[in-house]
């Protein structure tokens, strides 16, 4: 550590002045940085990005339409296989039930998430989305992943480009980073052997930026991959990045709907339960928050950060606030992907915002475009509704829940 100080300090100085570092210097900054200097580096970011010290937070609900998938992927516990008995598929009518739901909860924006349905192709995906954008005009389908975009342009027989084409002109306004697990191929292999490569995971994401539809980026951290591959991760991302901007990504050509890219990086780790990995996850929060720091501080292009209280727990939360995120994601009216292997974090609308207010930041409510929908400056323009609250999960409900209506009353949260 002594030899190698002078060389962090001036690393550290230069991502936090805005320069760009290499992934042989996130590395040395992920496994050697003190841990200090490391996010009040990672938080400089920040508030040079982000001067208003504002922190976003969205209401949004996560519908999944199906759990029936044949990728089988082996940390699921969500996905059951074709003809199982506990598979099942939501028709329109009950989706848009629960886009209504969410809707009078003050959701801005729904995502629509399932399993890779052999029958489900192209056409199923425009019947879905336009059906939402037809119903619920002001809520924005920000939806699936690149994995769902490959599945059904197989199963239609079509170009990625053409799925996605059409797709967009039925509704969908936004791509979810879903599916990035780690894109790195020996620890996506390990994980997901059926799943499409890193490689097209980027492929759809880029062909997607040109089209003028942006999106988010994930990692899934814990199962097993080493410190290289999570290093080696973002710098794939960081690299279809470059593309994105080089054709004219910037915040205004994604409202303009022109040119998209990713805007935000969202790591999460590893849930270990009711899977076929069945091991405890290898993301420590410490190697969690470093992660968040250094990704904060290697993706110069890529606008906000947004961190995981699903998975590491609100208190872990609100420590990365000080570590360069500057969006804790959404309160999720309903999860079931996550949850079903094991996150059971809850929380309301009213202590996310304590959470941000608690770590000296200015809460907002923005919209799938990270604008500003509601800043609350005080107290007195906090939300008071406590009904807005995190997450049914229908997963363990026979027939995935079907008819049964969010519960509305306060319910007791845990940490
Ligand atoms: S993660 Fe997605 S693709 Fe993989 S098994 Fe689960 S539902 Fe299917």
């Amino acid at each position: 550590m002594g030899v190698t100080a002078p060389v962090i300090s001036e690393i550290l100085q230069r991502a936090a002045d805005g320069g760009r570092i290499t992934p042989d210097e996130a590395l040395l900054l992920y496994t050697e940085a003190p841990f200090h200097a490391l996010g009040e580096a990672a938080d400089t970011v920040r508030r040079r990005r982000y001067p208003d010290n504002i922190v976003t937070y969205i209401i949004d609900r996560n519908i999944n339409y199906t759990n029936v998938c044949v990728t089988a992927c082996k940390f699921c516990a969500f996905y059951r296989a074709p003809k199982h008995a506990e598979g099942w598929t939501h028709g329109t009518e009950e989706i848009l039930r629960r886009c209504a739901e969410a809707v009078d909860l003050g959701a801005t924006q729904v995502m629509l998430q399932g399993g890779h349905h052999p029958d489900y192709g192209v056409e199923y995906y425009e019947e879905l989305f336009s059906a939402v954008r037809d119903n619920y005009p002001g809520l924005v389908i920000h939806s699936i992943g690149p994995s769902e975009v490959l599945h059904m342009a197989k199963v239609s027989g079509t170009s990625i480009e053409e799925a996605i084409t059409r797709i967009k002109a039925a509704g969908l306004a936004s791509i979810a980073g879903a599916g990035a697990e780690m894109l790195p191929d020996r620890p996506r292999k390990a994980i997901a052997p059926l799943k499409e490569s890193g490689a097209r995971w980027l492929e759809v994401m880029t062909v997607a930026h040109r089209l003028g539809i942006s999106s988010t980026a994930t990692m899934m951290m814990g199962t097993g991959e080493t410190n290289a591959e999570r290093i080696e991760h973002l710098r794939l991302i960081r690299d279809v990045q470059d593309k994105a901007v080089a054709n004219g990504y910037s915040v205004e050509a994604d409202l303009a709907g022109t040119v998209g890219g990713f805007r935000s990086f969202i790591p999460w780790t590893y849930q270990p339960e009711n899977n076929h990995l069945k091991g405890r996850t290898q993301a420590t929060s410490l190697e969690y928050l470093r992660l968040v720091a250094v990704a904060r501080l290697f993706f110069d292009n890529i606008p906000h950060l947004q961190s995981s209280w699903l998975t590491t727990g609100k208190d872990v939360g609100q420590v990365s606030l000080h570590l360069g995120v500057d969006d804790l994601g959404s309160i999720m009216l309903e999860e079931n992907v996550i949850s079903s292997a094991g996150a059971r974090h809850r929380s309301r609308l009213t202590e996310l915002i304590e959470i941000i207010r608690g770590a000296d930041r200015i809460p907002a409510q923005r919209d799938t475009q990270y604008r500003h929908l509601k800043v609350h400056w005080t107290e007195a323009d906090d939300p008071t509704d406590d009904r807005v609250q995190s997450h049914f999960s229908s997963i363990a409900i026979p027939g995935g829940g079907t008819g049964r209506s969010l519960p509305l009353t306060p319910a007791p949260v845990n940490s």
